[in-house]
């Protein structure tokens, strides 16, 4: 009995296996469709100062209205797309859009942009990334890219070397969901980077773990003796923005400060801080 008990499990697993396959297969075959039919959009998620509480950046986050499925999460077609290559095009519209974008803000935010370890294995990365500044007009300057320690791991010379050239053109780069990863501490030691983005689970455990407080601390005393910035993510109570402030953290981004908005959303605020013409007043200081 217990026998045919665990095969009937391993029979629905197998089911429930085929049918993940299923729908992986369906969603490679529809990001090609959707890429074409301009079904993806960009959403922007401030990054704000922690002691100032002035708007720094907004970071890029890709999002796909599927026409059945509705919005599917990037964590959901990031992964399908970096294995059927569509991440490609795809990675390239989104760097595109947002410079595109944001050279037309009224005021000069940086953005920041994800890059998938695919896009640094088998795209001319630097020429992608200066053909669309010099398309764009968008100031080097105000470009950074995130990119995590997968990227890195998979090449590392490659990815040193492509990542050198990206810096010479004045863009820069972020480290993101630093503390997950495997070799952090090498990989800060051998990388250029100019921000480091502390991972959302920190902050998740902050209240509850002495020993994610401790490696918080601890990673704002590295970024401090390497002089890089520590930005917190996933910020959502006070009690954690008082935390960060606190321990000197340099910036922070979350659904506190506020959450992923639409472009016209971003541009709209923009305007209005503008035409108020009060420059201490962060343009959206009214979160949604
Ligand atoms: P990420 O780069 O670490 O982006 C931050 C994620 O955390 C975003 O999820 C954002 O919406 C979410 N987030 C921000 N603040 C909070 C908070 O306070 N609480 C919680 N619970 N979540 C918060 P999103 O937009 O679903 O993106 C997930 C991941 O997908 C990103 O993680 C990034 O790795 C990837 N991704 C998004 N857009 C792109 C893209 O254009 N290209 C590539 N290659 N990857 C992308
Ligand atoms: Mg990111
Ligand atoms: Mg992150
Ligand atoms: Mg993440």
């Amino acid at each position: 009995r217990a026998k045919t008990g665990l095969n009937q499990t391993i029979c629905f697993y197998e089911a429930r296996m085929d049918e993940a396959a299923r729908t992986r297969r369906a969603l490679a075959k529809d990001l090609w469709a959707g890429i074409e039919r301009k079904q993806f959009s960009l959403f922007y998620q401030v990054q704000k100062s922690v002691a100032t509480g002035e708007t720094i950046g907004y970071e890029v986050l890709l999002r796909w209205l599927h026409p059945e499925r509705g919005m599917v999460p990037p964590s959901e077609f990031i992964p399908i797309a970096e294995e059927c290559g569509a991440i490609v095009p795809l990675g390239e519209w989104v760097l595109r859009t947002a410079c595109t974008e944001a050279a037309r803000w009224l005021h000069p935010y940086k953005i920041a942009v994800n890059l998938s370890p695919v896009q640094i294995g088998h795209v001319d990365l630097v020429a992608l990334v200066s053909q669309v500044l010099a398309e764009t007009g968008l100031a080097p300057s105000l470009l950074e890219l995130e990119i995590t320690e997968t990227t890195i791991i998979a090449d590392k010379t490659r990815a040193l070397h492509i990542l050198r050239q990206i810096k010479a053109l004045g863009v820069t780069i972020a480290i993101d969901d630093f503390g997950t990863g495997y070799s952090s501490l090498d990989t800060l030691r051998s990388f250029p980077f100019d921000k480091i983005k502390l991972d959302r689970t920190f902050m998740t455990e902050v209240e509850t773990s002495p020993q994610a407080k401790a490696i918080i601390r601890a990673i704002l005393a590295l970024g401090r003796s390497l002089n890089v910035p520590v930005l917190a993510e996933g910020v959502e109570t006070e009690d954690q923005l008082a935390l960060l402030h606190l321990e000197g953290c340099d910036e922070a981004q979350g659904y506190l400060l506020g959450r992923p908005k639409p472009q016209a959303d971003i541009h709209e605020l923009i305007r209005r801080a503008k035409t108020m013409q009060s420059p201490g007043l962060a343009p959206d200081a009214a979160n949604a």
